[in-house]
């Protein structure tokens, strides 16, 4: 396969079926995994920072010399540096401290520049802080993944029709982590208008607030919320899933062992969930989830040790 520009092969990843082989399931049910993570920027968000970048030039809000701005957890500001690069239009991230440093390296390889916010402001003071950045640098563009309604019409016009391709109208439940809720949100509705009885299951970590429970740190990276999304608004949620960062490392190290999947804690802790959804399910169900990203961006937080 011969292509001219890093970007051809972003999207179209394959789908893995998973059955009861390794993990306890009722006969004949499957887990269907997105492998999301085999992206060229190594996660789902290649697919935000595409859209994005390519949304706001077609729309004439960002040019060559503009700098864009983000509030990020790390891989939306992998996949925004990635798109940006080809146009050689700067990027600025806002990190709080906790994040990752290997999605900070990846940024800075594609040119970003990286500013911290303390670990105890949470997403929240990375957003002020953005903002703050956004009113005082000239010609500079604030994407806003966590209230801009492009991010979950990325993954309307993408991912979504990519997983109804595969699977048809077989789909028993779907099953995805929350962060800004853009994935979650854009593939819920796009397969609800194809298929009407699908349950929808949403995952966050320990520490997230959607189940009501109280906000506090995680060591589950790029899920949880410390606001409603509001992407969410209209989407009939079945059910949440609350995954403790021991059972989200413990499946991020089974997929690894049992199929090979070097994935991040995001997608053990979505399969955490995926399997809790198909062992309540009658035998012979199908549960689609999906795998944002890669381990390698995480082991310095020795998630295989
Ligand atoms: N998993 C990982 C590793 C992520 O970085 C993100 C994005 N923060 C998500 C899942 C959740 O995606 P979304 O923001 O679309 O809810």
């Amino acid at each position: 396969m011969i292509i001219s520009s890093i970007r051809e092969v972003i999207g179209n990843t394959p789908m893995l079926k998973i059955t009861q082989k390794e993990y306890s399931m009722p006969e004949g049910s499957s887990i269907y995994a997105k492998l999301d993570y085999l992206n060229p920027g190594g996660s789902i968000k290649d697919r935000l920072g595409l859209s994005l970048i390519e949304k706001a030039l077609e729309k004439r809000s960002i040019n060559q010399s503009s700098t864009i701005i983000e509030p990020t957890a790390g891989n939306t500001g992998i996949g925004l540096a990635l798109a940006a690069s080809r146009y050689g239009i700067k990027t600025l991230f806002v990190i709080p401290e906790k994040f990752s440093i290997e999605k900070q390296q990846l940024m800075k390889a594609l040119g970003a520049e990286i500013i911290h916010t303390p670990t105890k402001d949470g997403i929240v003071g990375a957003i002020k802080k953005a903002k703050e950045l956004h009113a005082t640098i000239p010609n500079s563009y604030l994407p806003s993944q966590f209230d801009n309604f492009d991010n979950p019409l990325t993954y309307y016009e993408t991912l979504g029709p990519e997983i109804f391709k595969d699977l048809g109208p077989t789909i028993t439940s779907f099953v995805a982590g929350i962060g800004s809720g853009g994935t979650f949100a854009g593939v819920s509705q796009y397969l609800l208008e194809k298929q009407e009885n699908i349950r929808i299951i949403g995952v966050e970590p320990e520490g997230s607030i959607l189940n009501g429970g109280p906000s506090h740190g995680h060591d589950i990276e790029g899920i949880g919320v410390e606001f409603i999304p509001p992407f969410l608004k209209d989407i009939p949620i079945d059910q949440f899933f609350t995954i403790s960062d021991e059972e989200g490392f413990f499946y991020t190290r089974q997929l690894a062992l049992n199929n090979g999947l070097l994935v991040g804690s995001s997608s053990g802790a979505a399969f955490a969930a995926a399997l809790k959804e198909v062992q309540q399910l009658p035998p012979g169900s199908t549960v689609v989830t999906i795998f944002p990203d890669a381990s390698d961006r995480y082991l310095s937080k020795n998630i295989y040790l």
